[in-house]
């Protein structure tokens, strides 16, 4: 039923996407969850389908550290498949413990981690941050509690000189003040704030850090009118250069992609459970990615071909890589 879905919306948005723009532009995809279950039934199709759209390197991100091996397993099983095919995006890795769960965080996942980072290092510390989205997580003790692992990722991320993904939501204040206190510094490391869902102020003062933004498939909603300004107004004062794009699938599926109207994370960032899969689930994918590329192209006016390249850059530099921009790669 997933695959039936995913295939009718992949032929849609094939015929759409080639009817507005024939090329395909070399893309990264900084921010997937493309290790969650739900791709496990199609992961190399998916993945093939991201490479034919543009998508030359991929980032998995983590969230709890019960699924830190779930994101190897995933890089080792893409890295094999692109052996033989190597029409496949490259997969990096990203280790991270995210406060929407930090109920189930402990001080042993910590070491887990720093473990982890010693001994197969990854390429950013991921996600990481702070969460108010419920009234639970405005607790007190909560939010002390994402405030002290915050704290203690940024400490490795300096120590490890690893640029950091931030997930902040309905936090922006307290996670700058927290940021500005800290000796991490976005202007030698890098970094992304990722989904960037603040206001105009919020983004400027990211973006002044040294962070980049990550643009979702939320930017393609018209409706999405705080997003769309703040993005423009990080833009208006800092030049394209403080943007990456990003699908986080399975989550914020482009509005052209959606096939119902449910619009719970997949991730389980709504509720208390993860998410395993339920059929008419809107499932983002990483191939959805330059829906993102073709609506900031129309918000700032930016042809998708000049637009691409900046993004490219700007995602190297985010991440402390030099990746290889290769404008036309037939395989
Ligand atoms: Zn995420």
């Amino acid at each position: 039923m997933i695959l039936n879905t995913s295939l009718e919306i992949k032929d849609d948005t094939s015929l759409l996407l080639s009817s507005k723009w024939s090329a395909t532009l070399p893309l990264i995809d900084t921010h997937t969850h493309f290790d969650a279950p739900v791709f496990d039934a199609d992961r190399m199709i998916q993945a093939q389908q991201a490479y034919g759209r543009g998508v030359r390197h991929l980032i998995l991100v983590g969230y709890v550290a019960r699924h830190f091996e779930r994101l190897y397993e995933t890089q080792r099983l893409l890295a094999q498949q692109k052996i033989i095919q190597p029409a496949v995006p490259q997969t990096h890795i990203a280790v991270g413990l995210h406060p929407f769960y930090s109920d189930q965080h402990t001080e042993e996942h910590l070491s887990q981690m720093a473990q982890l980072i010693q001994q197969r290092r990854p390429l950013a510390i991921g996600e990481i941050g702070l969460d108010t989205f419920t009234a639970a997580m405005k607790q007190p003790h909560m939010l002390a509690k994402q405030q002290y692992f915050f704290k203690a990722q940024l400490d490795m991320a300096v120590q490890h000189q690893l640029p950091v993904m931030l997930h902040i939501r309905k936090a922006h204040a307290e996670a700058l003040a927290l940021i500005k206190a800290h000796d991490y510094d976005a202007q030698v490391l890098g970094g992304i704030a990722h989904s960037f869902s603040g206001g105009e102020q919020e983004a400027k003062a990211f973006v002044k850090l040294g962070f980049k933004l990550g643009v979702t498939g939320q930017i393609t909603n018209p409706n999405a009118k705080k997003l769309r300004r703040a993005i423009c107004a990080a833009v208006a004062e800092y030049g394209v250069k403080c943007l990456v794009i990003e699908t986080d699938c399975p989550d914020m599926t482009p509005v052209m992609c959606q096939t119902s109207s449910h619009h719970a994370s997949a991730l389980g960032q709504d509720t208390d459970n993860e998410w395993h899969g339920a059929e008419g689930h809107n499932r983002n994918v990483p191939s959805n990615l330059p829906w993102v590329l073709l609506t900031l192209s129309e918000l700032l006016d930016i042809a998708p071909a000049d637009l691409a390249r900046q993004l490219w850059q700007n995602s190297c530099d985010a991440l402390q890589v030099d990746w290889d921009y290769l404008e036309r790669y037939d395989s």
